[in-house]
């Protein structure tokens, strides 16, 4: 009840167009927050490593997880972050569409392999990031697919636990020295079950990696993680036409 109605607040005060367009959606699906045009040019994330997902080099093992900690063992994305995908993640994190995590979980649930009996646990924001943005955007995303996976999902296994920058503007190496130790988990439960990750981005690994290891510190194991894009490498282009 209480949920139709801010839908349809939600209707009446925010335009009814597409997110990365701005065309007008369907009037036959007016809850939709990407049109179909932008739906088709978000671009699945074709097979790649078998742990992280990334095309891998023309030889050679992967480099891409190779200074991952070994309890991170598999990492998944759903879409390539081409502009589409962008206007997605940037409308859910800073404009307020929260609703566009059900369509981003909904695209995730359908090109990422159900983890099976698994505890989803999002990435946290600092504290002080929290309280400027009032949202989370990485639980979100987590609710979202607990829902279409029937899988349980814990916000309160990770803290943040200082400030990182922001990881735009930094290296590789600047990443991983930026997040390193920025995360505190909960001790892991006796008969815990796979442990999922959840976040919007997945750039370097660097987070995912943070995380991973705080985890590991207090006695999680099996860590997977899921995001809903991948940076594009430089050598994948994507054929937008
Ligand atoms: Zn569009
Ligand atoms: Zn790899």
């Amino acid at each position: 009840m209480l949920t139709s109605a801010l839908v349809a607040l939600e209707r009446l005060l925010l335009p009814n167009a597409c997110v990365a367009c701005s065309r007008q959606v369907a009037a036959a699906t007016p809850d939709d927050l990407v049109c179909p045009v932008c739906r088709s040019r978000v671009r699945a994330v074709p097979a790649g490593c078998a742990r992280c997902g990334q095309p891998l080099p023309p030889v050679g093992p992967c480099r891409f997880c190779r200074d991952w900690p070994a309890a991170l063992d598999q990492v998944s994305s759903a879409v390539w972050m081409g502009d589409e995908a962008r206007a997605m993640i940037h409308h859910l994190k800073y404009e307020g569409y929260t609703r566009l995590s059900d369509e981003i979980a909904k695209r995730m649930a359908a090109v990422i392999v159900h983890p099976g009996p698994s505890l989803l646990v999002p990435i946290p924001l600092a504290p002080t990031r929290l309280r400027q943005r009032g949202y989370n955007q990485a639980a979100g995303i987590a609710r979202s697919l607990g829902r279409l996976w029937r899988v349980k999902v814990d916000p309160g296994v990770l803290a943040r636990i200082r400030e990182t920058r922001s990881q735009t503007e930094l290296t590789p190496t600047e990443r991983s020295e930026n997040v390193a130790r920025a995360f505190m988990a909960t001790p892991a439960p006796p008969h815990q079950r796979r442990v999922i990750l959840v976040d919007d981005v997945l750039t370097t690994g660097a987070t995912l990696a943070a995380a991973a290891s705080a985890l590991d510190a207090v006695g999680w194991r099996r860590i997977g993680a899921v995001t809903f894009a991948r940076a594009l490498p430089f050598t994948v282009r994507l054929d937008l036409g």
